[in-house]
């Protein structure tokens, strides 16, 4: 691994009382070339602007796939960064949807971890807050012929943040769209290429003129089965169960919030159902007062509670437009293994030691 440290520290220019997301990048970044039919050497290198040619396919046809994830300060002192290997294993495979070459194991591993032991000191404290990983992988050839690019660059830069969504852990407002379709049985819902964040973009925006944060997206075929909330994993509390939309269709992604709110829940012995769900299920479950919890699940909030649905002219309000019962206890659990206050009995955490 090749590292050239930064000159000049950007931590100056962070204002840790106002984090929000994704707005501040570390000192450094990781780059991993792919040509002539293999990955090269993994270097770290001060962030910088990246000289990219106009005719760079991935401007042009999308050929591009990312992963999100973080790594957390805990209440110890000790940096843990959540699930590397399930991270790992979602870039290779959303890489094989996009015929992109899959990214070797340990470098990539070994690189990130060294990442962050590097910029260290960007890991916000407080308890909320992270350091959220982007690696993403562009295809480099320059052309304006559609095809599978021949060259590819990994690249991983870090962000500290802070709550996702201006509303922290309060319920959100969600607008269910029976309009617009994000994607469609044998598309890339169920991988992370940016396409899907393309197509998703106008209905989103739609919402957001109308006051909603985000949309609930329903089946891009009939719109009648529930698929995702914004970009998190969606989840509902009946009568006392635990139900989420099962990844069958190959339309939604598996996100790894949903599966640690799976393994925790089985783990505790909730009744816990992984089906389709139509939506009119839920409309019915509000009419008979059975609808207790909605919430989104995913990286960058954990659990995010919804408050209120609109479906056409029908308001639903949720637990009171309060986080359930339920919905508390999970995020209580799964920041308590993020920041080393509670066991890692799933073996979800890899510590990273100070530097020598
Ligand atoms: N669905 C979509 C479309 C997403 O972008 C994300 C965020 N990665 C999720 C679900 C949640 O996945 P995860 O829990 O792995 O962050």
């Amino acid at each position: 691994m090749k590292i050239e440290k930064a000159e000049t520290s950007r931590r100056g220019m962070i204002d840790y009382s106002k984090l929000g997301f994704g707005k501040y990048f570390s000192d450094h970044m990781l780059i991993m070339d792919y040509e002539q039919g293999q990955w090269k050497e993994p270097r770290i290198m001060p962030y910088q602007a990246l000289a990219i040619e106009p005719a760079n396919i991935t401007l042009h046809y999308g050929q591009c796939v990312f992963e999100g994830q973080k790594a957390f300060r805990g209440i110890d002192g000790k940096i843990r960064l959540f699930r590397l290997d399930s991270h790992y294993k979602r870039l290779v495979n959303s890489s094989k949807r996009m015929f992109i070459p899959v990214t070797p194991e340990k470098e990539y591993k070994d690189s990130i971890v060294k990442l962050i032991s590097i910029d260290r000191e960007f890991i916000p404290v407080e308890w909320g807050t992270s350091l959220y990983l982007r690696p993403f992988i562009i295809g480099m050839d320059n052309t304006l012929g559609l095809k599978v690019s021949d060259k590819y660059r990994l690249m991983v830069i870090t962000s500290p943040v802070a709550s996702y969504y201006d509303e922290g852990l309060n319920p959100i407002r969600i607008h269910v769209n029976t309009e617009y379709s994000r994607v469609v049985k044998g598309g890339l819902g169920e991988v992370k290429a940016a396409a899907n964040y393309a197509a998703s973009l106008y209905a989103t925006q739609m919402a957001k003129q109308k006051g909603f944060p985000q949309v609930l997206w329903l089946d891009g075929k009939e719109h009648k089965y529930v698929d995702e909330v914004g970009t998190m994993n969606i989840m509902f509390v009946i009568d006392g169960k635990l139900i989420t939309p099962s990844l069958e269709d190959g339309t939604i992604l598996p996100g790894i919030t949903r599966d640690s709110v799976l393994k925790i829940a089985r783990d505790w012995g909730w009744d816990v159902e992984e089906r389709r769900i139509l939506f009119d299920e839920i409309r019915d479950s509000y009419k008979r007062g059975l609808l207790q919890e909605v919430f989104g699940t995913g990286t960058a909030a954990i659990i995010s509670p919804v408050g209120e649905l609109h479906y056409k002219d029908e308001v639903m309000i949720v637990n009171n437009g309060k986080i359930g019962e339920k919905s508390q206890i999970l995020y209580d659990t799964i920041t308590g293994i993020q920041y080393g206050k509670l066991e890692d009995k799933f073996g979800w955490l890899t510590v990273i030691e100070d530097e020598e």
